[in-house]
């Protein structure tokens, strides 16, 4: 864990545009509502008062990211990540990292160390602030108890068939359970005796105490505690009695201060539960006031892709992709192995913004964030990826001289690359044609083009083998034409292909990645979202690049220029031998009809 004093690291982007959260927290802020919290003294992590360790003001905001440790991040969570971590950089607060693992039926180490990983790549820190939701249970289970001395909570032993058939419907009241006016005291020795590890699992569970007939079914008498005989990661067989998640999360923001607890909006008819134990433990002195404020936003729908986490687990347990990090998972390990970039995601994340009503994202702004960022950063280099023999006869054999191309053409001061020119070179299959159609300004018989950053060459013919397939073009060169000398622009030309040294290119697996599903949609309708995986979604093929490129790093991002942006593979790329994955191509082909 590292151990920054500045809570979020990130250099703030371009002024992120006010949305309603913003506005909810500058009026915050404007009102002081945190910097008149009570302390209480509270039990837990005493991260608000006083809370030198992170240098914090406890007036200023404080937000979390809180995943559940039970499968990869994926571009949803980035939407909140950015989100949470973004607000605390801009008003100077903080941002908890805190793993949600009260459940401890699916919960690994494995997941914690990928999230850990996920959002540090993203950007992100949270210095000291990194906590595990299953360090409160001896909280949560005071509060409990608190709650039932002020007869807020019982003990329930109906049965889970009982309680169903009383729970009412929409339209319909539920009815009180006939255990519901059990005596505190009553209350507390059960709750400890199932504490205890008395009763079989499912035998009683603890329930809020609200109101059986609430037009809002989730304050009909919630749980809060139920009897599992499970391992937990974390606490092991501590614990035989679990918090449920609703009654477990709240207790979690506020034992940390949280300020603004944003959550996405399945949860706003939670709200009114969230507020209620929150009111109940603010007037046992269990917690800081004023509490922690839940408020929710619409959550990340892509098109193209499925971001559920139990059909990303069926994709990778199926072994429909190469596993959690194949690059056409919509999981951040995934997009980092593909070449999308941090920067990338936090442009997404601000572009889209956040709103109440329910969005969907076309995908294609996604790849145009990653287009975008890599734009910018990625240096220039020339990839054939179909490759064919262009021979210059007139060309003195083994001969070799320098072109000079630039890194970055927007860029003059990222400097210019020699790429050694020669006799033979590879270029592009589709960069020659035997009979043109209009508008093709490439090589034919008696055309002349540019090969980009060496000379103008007319092609004078080609070779097939038995079958037709053309094996080599042929050509001369206009000595005269070199690039960058006087004589340059002598000759004028329409095409301008580009190509590599064959005597000096670099054979190099290249894997194409396209969208792992081929509709918009995957699974609407009544279809299995697996029928409309995209067959196409990986080519694998052995391309010519130019020998700058052996000395590429994992995980160094290029344009391979005409094509697109490509990615050294960190896993698989061997010194000498880097292996690259198209991240995206140039433009939106996919939606131009591809
Ligand atoms: P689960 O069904 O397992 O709860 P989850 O996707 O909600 O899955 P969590 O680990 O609980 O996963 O999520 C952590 C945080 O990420 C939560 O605050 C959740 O609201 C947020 N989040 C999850 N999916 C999205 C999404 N598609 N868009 C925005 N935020 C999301
Ligand atoms: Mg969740």
């Amino acid at each position: 864990m590292s151990h920054s004093t500045n809570p979020t690291n990130t250099p703030p982007s371009t002024p992120a545009p006010s949305n309603f959260i913003r506005q909810i927290i500058e009026a915050d802020l404007a009102a002081a509502k945190h910097a008149r919290r009570r302390w209480s003294g509270q039990p837990g992590p005493q991260v608000g008062a006083g809370d030198t360790a992170v240098g914090l003001d406890p007036a200023k905001i404080r937000t979390r990211f809180p995943p559940e440790p039970n499968g990869y991040l994926h571009f949803g969570h980035a939407k909140s990540i950015c989100l949470n971590f973004g607000l605390a950089r801009d008003y100077g607060g903080a941002c908890h990292l805190r793993f949600d693992d009260t459940n401890p039926e699916k919960e690994e180490q494995e997941y914690v160390d990928s999230i850990i990983d996920a959002v540090r790549w993203l950007g992100f820190d949270w210095g000291q602030n990194q906590y595990f939701a299953s360090n409160y249970f001896d909280w949560m289970y005071a509060f409990a108890e608190k709650l039932i001395e002020g007869g807020h909570a019982y003990v329930d032993s109906q049965s889970a068939d009982e309680m169903r058939a009383n729970r009412g419907t929409l339209t319909e009241a539920g009815k009180n359970s006939v255990f519901r006016d059990r005596s505190v005291a009553e209350n507390i020795d059960l709750f400890r005796r199932m504490k205890a590890g008395e009763f079989a699992d499912g035998a009683h569970i603890l329930r809020a105490r609200i109101d059986m007939a609430s037009g809002n079914i989730n304050l009909r008498d919630p749980a809060l505690y139920r009897i599992r005989r499970a391992t937990h990661h974390n606490t092991g067989d501590t614990w035989c009695i679990y918090p449920m998640y609703t009654f477990a999360h709240p207790i979690e923001d506020a034992l940390e201060n949280i300020t603004h607890s944003i959550c996405t909006l399945e949860f706003e008819d939670q709200r009114p539960f969230y507020d209620w134990l929150l009111a109940r433990l603010g007037d046992a002195g269990c917690i800081n006031l004023p509490p922690p404020q839940q408020i929710e936003f619409a959550r990340l729908n892509l098109s193209y892709v499925v971001l559920s986490k139990r059909k990303l687990i069926q994709l990778v347990e199926e072994k429909h992709v190469a596993g959690w990090d194949d690059p056409r998972l919509p999981t951040l390990v995934g997009a980092r192995r593909r070449g999308y970039t941090a920067a990338g995601f936090r442009r997404f994340a601000e572009m889209i913004g956040v709103s109440k009503a329910h969005q969907e994202i076309d995908y294609a702004i996604l790849e145009a964030c990653m287009r975008d960022d890599l734009g910018e950063t990625a240096p220039r280099r020339i990839a054939v990826l179909d490759p064919v023999k262009l021979i210059i006869d007139n060309y003195p054999d083994g001969q070799t001289e320098e072109c000079f191309a630039p890194n970055h053409p927007q860029k003059p001061d990222l400097g210019k690359r020699s790429v050694p020119f020669s006799r033979e070179l590879w270029i592009e299959r589709e960069d020659f044609v035997e009979t043109p159609s209009k508008g093709y300004f490439r090589l034919f018989p008696g055309n002349k083009v540019r090969l980009r950053y060496g000379y103008v060459v007319e092609c004078t013919g080609c070779e097939k083998d038995a079958a037709g397939t053309i094996t080599a073009v042929h050509c001369t060169y206009l000595a005269e034409t070199k690039s960058g000398t006087p004589g340059a622009d002598s000759v004028k030309v329409k095409g301008n292909i580009h190509w590599v040294s064959a005597a000096h290119s670099l054979a190099c697996d290249v894997r194409l990645y396209d969208r792992l599903f081929k509709v918009a949609h995957p699974g609407s309708g009544d279809r299995d979202f697996l029928d409309d995986i995209n067959p196409e979604s990986l080519t694998v093929i052995t391309a010519q690049l130019e020998p700058a490129l052996k000395d590429a790093l994992p995980e160094q991002s290029f344009q391979f220029e005409r094509h697109g942006y490509f990615v050294a593979d960190r896993i698989d790329s061997k010194p000498d031998a880097p292996v690259f994955n198209r991240t995206v191509g140039l433009k939106d082909s996919w939606n131009a009809g591809k």
